[in-house]
């Protein structure tokens, strides 16, 4: 009976240290990006962050409705926040859009222009640093209707369970937005093997943050995006923020909370990337049915709702 004793002592004893090193570590994560005035050295995509106030001067106010939370490249479109479908949605064709360094499996996919223009750039990179120009975009804007019917044929393929397991109920995708796109590699006999992002294409994930788009569903946040790993699904959000979330290692559910961090009235983030371009980048909540969102004088600036509650104006200084 005596040597048990020993045990029993330390088992406690290790509960106790173990839940002391993980408040520790959540502690130290947590004020990593919360310290007023904080800056930390780039560990990857060569962007340093830092947090300050303003240094963007005088400042005017945009006047922005509630609706126009719905709007814009950050918008977050999951379980929880619907897309509204705006009308001055500006999709256009990839077919007629594209260049030559990829392909486009129908004449009907539509994205959303900015999207278009900067996979254009990447795609144009990407086939002259490795020789190709096979990759081919399978999926890209859904209305409504078309998610029914993706909804349709997977409840007769699987079972309606197991269908609602992989597709979004109508309203909820990320395709909504035209700011997502699937992508495949194209072959000549019309077979297109999964896409994994490995091999040559590896380069697409290394490069993709510079010109504004993240890998949307990875494998280790499925927990809060709540969708497997689709490393063929990539989600347009801009510079410099793909290359912030893709850094600091944030979903875009994520990414969204983080920013609220920097209000308006508080301390904004600021950035520099690898090529010396500077931003400054500030949360402003939405109230009421109209509000006068700040925005710096003479600077050239983006505003972006975030679907959920309020606006992030983005400043390049
Ligand atoms: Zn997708």
């Amino acid at each position: 009976m005596m040597a048990k004793h020993p045990k029993r002592v330390w088992l406690p004893l290790a509960i106790v240290l173990l839940l002391l090193a993980g408040i520790v570590t959540c502690m130290w994560t947590l004020n990593r990006n919360l310290l007023p005035g904080s800056s930390r050295s780039p560990s990857g995509t060569g962007i340093h962050l830092g947090s300050g106030t303003s240094s963007s001067g005088e400042y005017n106010t945009v006047p922005m409705g509630q609706d126009d939370i719905h709007q814009g490249s950050l918008i977050l479109v999951n379980n929880d926040y619907a897309y509204s479908f705006p009308e001055d949605d500006q999709l256009v064709s990839v077919y007629e859009n594209k260049n030559k360094s990829y392909q486009v499996s129908t004449t009907h996919i539509q994205l959303q222009k900015q999207f278009v223009s900067q996979f254009n750039a990447m795609m144009e990179d990407f086939s002259a640093a490795q020789g190709i120009k096979d990759i081919i975009v399978v999926s890209g804007y859904r209305s409504k209707d078309d998610q029914q019917a993706i909804v349709n044929q997977k409840i007769q393929q699987l079972g309606k369970e197991e269908a609602m397991r992989w597709a979004a109920v109508p309203g909820y995708s990320e395709h909504h937005t035209g700011l997502a796109a699937d992508i495949g590699i194209y072959t000549s006999d019309g077979k297109s093997p999964s896409y994994q992002g490995q091999g040559k294409y590896a380069w697409i994930n290394e490069h993709c943050a510079q010109y504004g788009f993240v890998l949307r569903y990875q494998d280790d946040k499925k927990d809060i995006t709540r969708i497997a790993d689709e490393p063929w699904h990539y989600r347009y959000v801009g510079v410099p923020h793909a290359s912030i979330m893709q850094q600091e290692n944030l979903c875009l559910e994520e990414y969204t909370d983080f920013l609220k961090r920097y209000p308006y009235d508080g301390d904004h983030l600021t950035a520099s990337d690898e090529n010396g371009k500077q931003y400054e980048i500030y949360y402003f909540p939405a109230k009421g049915d109209s509000m006068n969102v700040p925005v710096p004088k003479g600077k050239e600036y983006w505003i972006s709702g975030n679907n959920v509650d309020g606006f992030i104006v983005t400043v390049q200084l």
